[in-house]
């Protein structure tokens, strides 16, 4: 990874470039003073996507929808695991019924879905929902590459 950073704000979706090492000291957005790493995952659609898939961290997202019953149990386990990679990605949700074209545009078949993006780019894809611990393998192996 570079010295400097750009990430999105998970509040107001501002971009802020800040210094790679800055990430483990509660940096805040320049813009709303919001806290920029939170651990908590946060909600794309389709004014705040780009901003955050073309940023500096990988960002996972989970593809679900509120009929999905899987969903629900794996969305519980998305929370929990995005705390400890808070400072390695960004932990984000897509609502498939909400954002239907945004989940045409990422070829969604089945939900759960999750999918890792790095610089704008899809670099690794899961369905199904997975335990924590299997999520937390999975990323180990794919963010490991960045
Ligand atoms: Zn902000």
């Amino acid at each position: 990874m570079s010295d400097t950073l750009v990430i999105g704000c998970p509040n107001c979706d501002a971009l802020n470039r800040i210094p790679a090492e800055r990430i483990t000291q509660h940096p805040k957005c320049g813009s709303c003073k919001e806290r920029l790493v939170t651990g908590i995952p946060f909600a794309l659609n389709p004014r705040n996507i780009d901003n955050h898939l073309n940023a500096d961290l990988p960002v996972v997202v989970d593809f679900w929808a509120s009929w999905c019953g899987p969903c629900k149990q794996y969305s519980k386990t998305f929370e929990m695991v995005a705390a400890p990679f808070a400072e390695q990605a960004r932990f984000c949700t897509l609502n498939t019924e909400q954002e239907s074209q945004l989940a045409g545009k990422y070829h969604i078949r089945s939900i759960p879905t999750t999918i890792v993006f790095y610089q704008g780019e899809e670099i690794a894809r899961e369905s199904g929902g997975m335990h924590p611990q299997q999520l937390h393998q999975w990323l180990d192996e794919v963010l490991k590459h960045i």
